[in-house]
């Protein structure tokens, strides 16, 4: 079985081959127009995409070794995503489906992020719990099966990704800044400065009050000193990560005690985030854990882990018809 898939929720143009279930090429291309306005525009992110798609999927079909003749379906991200985004390569998708006669296969964005830890191995057993961080969503998700996934916490406000993102701006780092915040904390004392942990009931996540305090915290420490944060960015960097961490931690350790299970992976971009990383390894050495970490460029957007939800898809015989649409937001069980 060989399937062509096609990820293009955001600003990431991306294209993958999989055959019986082993990725053979993972092509992405970014977009660079963003950087100068500090995030991503929807409608440029739309037109990158529709001049990026054909290179990318004659890239991904070269890189594979494979003719369109070979291919046994094609799958591509129908939900969730900007929808001018989602639109091109759902159109792709359909059109190319249609012109070879092979079947269509829609996936959901969300439950592709966690089964990109089963790309490699060693892979998590079921049941197992991901937890989900991104630029967009903060999610536990209890999977029982590679399609059968619950969602049973997430973030009432702001993504774990938005919270470094938001807290590296306020701090006058360029866009995205997690990855800033995460290189200055290296070199800093996270226990120097405490931001406050919410207090949500369950196991949601809440990221709204720590971009405040932090705003409060920098304006009054800027008024006794002009050049504070200049002066003090690596144990501030430390501080917010560490206050991040912990509270995906402790949800995290929640969630196990409450489910009984201790199969933990993590995935989504904020994964690549050298303090979770290291949480995870410290707290699954503490609650006898097995913990998975997908390979860095299987964390953020990529067409590798659309191309293996779409094999499980595949073998369940999951798949779209023609006229299927894609939408901004939606259930796993919807898609
Ligand atoms: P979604 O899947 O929810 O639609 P997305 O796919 O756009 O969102 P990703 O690409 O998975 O999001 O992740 C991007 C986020 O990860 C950004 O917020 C970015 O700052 C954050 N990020 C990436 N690397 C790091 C790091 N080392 N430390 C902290 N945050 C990081
Ligand atoms: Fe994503």
């Amino acid at each position: 079985v060989n399937i062509l898939a096609i990820e293009s929720s955001c600003d990431d143009t991306s294209a993958a081959v999989i055959a019986d279930g082993k990725v053979l090429s993972n092509v992405i291309a970014g977009q660079a127009v963003h950087e100068q306005y500090g995030g991503v525009v929807p409608e440029l992110a739309s037109r990158a995409h529709q001049e990026n798609i054909v290179p990318v999927v004659d890239l991904a079909l070269k890189k594979a070794n494979m003719q369109l003749a070979d291919l046994s379906a094609v799958a591509f991200t129908q939900s969730p995503g900007l929808i001018g985004s989602l639109l091109v390569g759902s159109c792709f998708a359909k059109s190319m489906a249609l012109a070879l006669d092979v079947p269509l296969i829609g996936v959901h964005h969300m439950q592709a992020h966690v089964l990109a830890n089963f790309i490699d191995d060693p892979q998590p057993q079921f049941p197992c719990l991901c937890l989900t961080v991104s630029g967009g969503h903060t999610q536990i998700v209890l999977c029982e099966s590679p399609l059968k996934m619950t969602v049973i916490g997430e973030t009432m406000d702001d993504a774990a990704g938005e919270a470094f993102d938001k807290s590296a701006k306020l701090l006058g780092l360029p866009y995205p800044g997690g990855p800033l915040v995460d290189k200055h904390a290296r070199d800093g004392n996270p226990d120097r400065f405490r931001f406050p942990e919410p207090q949500i009931p369950g196991l949601n996540f809440s990221f709204s009050g720590l971009k405040t305090a932090i705003l409060y915290f920098l304006q009054e420490n800027r008024a006794k000193q002009a050049d504070f944060v200049e002066a003090n960015i690596a144990d501030i960097c430390a501080s917010i990560q560490l206050r991040i961490v912990t509270i995906l931690m402790n949800k995290l350790v929640k969630a196990s005690k409450e489910t009984g299970i201790s199969e933990i992976c993590i995935a989504g971009g904020v994964s690549a985030n050298s303090g979770l990383r290291k949480a995870l390894e410290t707290y699954g050495a503490q609650h006898n854990w097995n913990v998975y970490i997908p390979k860095f460029e299987y964390c953020t957007d990529n067409a590798a882990m659309i191309a293996m939800t779409a094999h499980y898809k595949y073998l369940a015989g999951e798949f779209s018809p023609l006229d299927t649409v894609p939408t901004a937001r939606a259930a796993f069980s919807a898609i």
